[in-house]
């Protein structure tokens, strides 16, 4: 059985004190929560993360990284190795937001060495793609969504990408407030489903989670999440606020 995974995907959100007090708030809320089959993920900024992972050691919260670095280690002024993760006791991390590839030119080609570099160490990956507003408008957003998966996933062994959580992201509903509907959303993680299944199988394909993220709220979670292929979701703007992302999760 698939795992449904709500990731709350905080950005260059949260200084150490608003960290260890959202962390408090959502923890409180959860208690009341049965999470069932439901993993829930944060991911706070990397300054953060060790402290975010010794405030959630007893509960069920997982903490995960928003980025990594490819290379090992050695001089890369600024960057963060897979092991430095590990070490801190984060197992997951988050590659191929858009706002990488927009912002920092993360394109098809370093995501490939960064996924190859992560499950190398044993990282778990939350792998975003998504079209942009003028892929859709051109009714090319099926062959965009195919390439980015298949440019970098579709090398791997049926073993790997059992590693890989995957987040369809439309890039025009990231932070948009504009959100695909759920038939759009169910429209392209079907897809994604009979892709996974061509290039491996059918079990593999439905073993593999697939998130939604863009612009979900407490108030269109549950129809999203309803959908036959929606596992959950990345929230980005909603995870901010505890009683928002707590709401999100109860919606799964
Ligand atoms: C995101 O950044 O992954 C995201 C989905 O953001 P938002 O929920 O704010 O659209």
């Amino acid at each position: 059985m698939r795992q449904n995974i709500v990731a709350g995907n905080w950005k260059m959100n949260n200084n150490l004190s608003e960290t260890k007090k959202l962390i408090k708030e959502i923890k409180k809320n959860l208690k009341s929560v049965n999470l069932k089959n439901t993993r829930v993920f944060i991911s706070p900024t990397f300054v953060n993360l060790r402290t975010a992972v010794k405030k959630t050691k007893k509960c069920e919260i997982e903490v995960v990284a928003q980025n990594m670095h490819y290379e090992e280690k050695g001089a890369f002024t600024g960057e963060i190795s897979a092991d430095m993760l590990l070490n801190l006791g984060v197992n997951t991390v988050i590659l191929g937001h858009s706002e990488r590839r927009e912002y920092f030119g993360e394109t098809d080609e370093i995501l490939t060495k960064k996924v190859n570099t992560a499950l190398k160490n044993n990282l778990e990956i939350v792998f975003c793609f998504g079209e942009k507003l003028e892929d859709r408008e051109n009714k090319n957003h099926f062959k965009v969504v195919e390439s980015q998966l298949k440019n970098v996933l579709f090398h791997l062994s049926k073993k790997e990408i059992k590693n890989i959580i995957l987040a369809y992201e439309p890039v025009w509903a990231i932070g948009t407030g504009k959100t695909a509907t759920a038939n759009e959303a169910q429209e392209i993680h079907a897809f994604v489903r009979k892709l996974l299944a061509e290039q491996y199988d059918k079990e593999t394909a439905n073993s593999i989670s697939i998130l939604y993220g863009g612009s979900v709220k407490p108030n269109n979670a549950q129809e999203i999440f309803s959908k036959e292929d929606v596992d959950g979701g990345l929230i980005g703007g909603a995870s901010l606020k505890a009683d928002d992302f707590t709401a999100i999760i109860k919606s799964i």
